[in-house]
């Protein structure tokens, strides 16, 4: 029986079905456009670590540079980076964490690209597969095959956090964001360690001067225009990992009372006064810039991450391009109202497939109830290649179930369900971010090669 619902109305697993295949088949067709990883110069990827081969990338490295370790357990590298040491214990670390999606998100990884089942994993398939991973990662094609070919991505969009203000574009197929979180800390020098992350130390390059909060609002707008200058095509803030996304308006004169005075000068308040009040007019520069904003919204701490907190401020900037991180989760369905309500706010659900397949599956059918759908995205938000292949296949897979049950039930036709995945997997991101058209490179039909490589003999 083909069809997805049985006589008696049991739901069959709609994966089995010839829709479900067809349209997944579809979705791993279409040239992505990831709007979202974190993905380092190949010599600085996360997750090196010192071996008894030298340094490189292990299996151990995959799983802790992954989402899985910020609830499982995960042993640490051993001090002499002996694989067999570290898999004596790690290999009974995974009990409990079989049914989290942080954890089988990366399965499809270590089934497709090695032909392993990491549920079932031998000892000796480990100790292959950690020989295999440290193999690949001594040469960047392997990060270039992975990404642009397996997981069939053709751009994508990385958040450099560790070099905000400084980010250039490690690889053809990747574009930055310009990362503003640590700008809305600026009230003193002092705020800042790293000369990357501090607009002081940009101002004193540029000879700009820094003495009033008119100087800083100027350093902040020559820092927009240098970064799109450079290639950035979008403001990225994760503030919601430290405060709440509650951004009241606050007065000039109030937030020039507490420019120039330390941290520790401010109480929690004066501090909360001036960040609410850069965050508006960063939310302002970034109309003017014509650059899209991306926020964090849900699961970072958990009070204060709200995306309804957002409301106000999306209402009084219609001007300004809101994406909201994360399909807000755990509140989907508000994210999705306030998209309706809103038509400067897109959906970006990255993320959310592996945080939550169930819930990811049922955020994009009610999404797509409530609002139009050119204003969704997707990305995969990880740091390596097997993350990114994981990510980018649960994530169709994810859509295809949404859309095929959807289309099982008559409640939307087969073909326009393949087009709103074409929407959802490429072309929302590239009405979004339109100078993303001029890197496009598959239709050459030659693949990319990393310069390193193409100049050896
Ligand atoms: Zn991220």
């Amino acid at each position: 029986m083909l069809c997805g619902l049985s006589a008696l109305g049991q739901t069959l697993d709609v994966k089995e079905t010839p829709t479900y295949r067809r349209l997944k088949q579809f979705l791993d067709s279409v040239p992505a456009i990831n709007t979202h990883d974190h993905l380092r110069a190949f010599d600085s990827l996360a997750g090196r670590v010192k071996t008894d081969r030298g340094p490189g990338m292990t299996l151990a490295s995959l799983w802790q540079s992954s989402y899985y370790t910020w609830y499982n357990p995960l042993t640490p590298w051993p001090e002499n980076g002996k694989f067999e040491d570290w898999w004596a214990r790690a290999r009974n670390d995974f009990a409990n964490a079989r049914a989290t999606t942080f954890y089988r998100y990366q399965l499809p990884a270590f089934q497709d690209l090695y032909g392993v089942d990491f549920d079932t994993i031998t000892d000796e398939q480990a100790r292959q597969l950690n020989d295999r991973i440290f193999a690949n990662y001594r040469d960047p094609r392997w990060l270039y095959q992975v990404i642009t070919e397996r997981a069939n991505i053709e751009l994508m969009l990385i958040d450099p956090y560790w070099d905000r203000l400084g980010a250039t574009d490690a690889y053809p197929f990747a574009v930055h964001a310009l990362n503003v979180t640590t700008l809305l800390h600026g009230t003193h020098p002092s705020a800042y360690q790293a000369p990357s992350d501090s607009p002081y130390h940009f101002a004193a390059q540029e000879k700009l001067p820094m003495s009033t909060l008119e100087d800083y609002l100027a350093v902040l707008d020559r820092l927009v225009q240098r970064a799109k200058a450079n290639g950035a095509v979008c403001l990225k803030n994760t503030i919601a990992y430290e405060r709440t996304l509650q951004f009241d308006p606050v007065p000039t004169e109030t937030a020039a009372r507490h420019f120039g005075r330390a941290r520790k000068e401010l109480n929690a308040g004066q501090f909360k006064e001036f960040q609410d009040f850069i965050l508006w007019r960063l939310v302002e520069l970034a109309a003017k810039h014509d650059l899209p904003v991306q926020i964090h919204t849900g699961h970072a701490r958990i009070q204060g991450s709200n995306p309804m907190l957002l409301v106000d401020l999306i209402a009084a900037n219609p001007k300004t391009k809101f994406i909201l991180f994360h399909g807000g989760y755990p509140w989907v369905g508000e994210t999705g109202a306030i998209a309706t309500r809103h038509k400067n706010v897109w959906i970006d659900s990255v993320w959310l497939p592996t945080i939550s397949y169930t819930m990811a599956r049922r955020a994009y059918q009610e999404w797509l109830e409530v609002m139009p759908s050119d204003r969704i995205l997707w990305g995969t938000d990880c740091g390596h290649a097997e993350g990114m292949y994981a990510a980018a296949e649960i994530t169709r897979r994810c859509l295809a179930e949404a859309l095929a049950e959807k289309a099982l039930r008559g409640e939307l036709r087969e073909e326009h369900a393949r087009r709103i995945g074409h929407q959802i997997m490429r072309d929302n991101a590239l009405a979004m971010f339109p100078s993303l058209r001029d890197k496009l490179w598959k239709h050459k039909g030659k693949p990319l090669a990393p310069d390193s490589v193409a100049k050896k003999p």
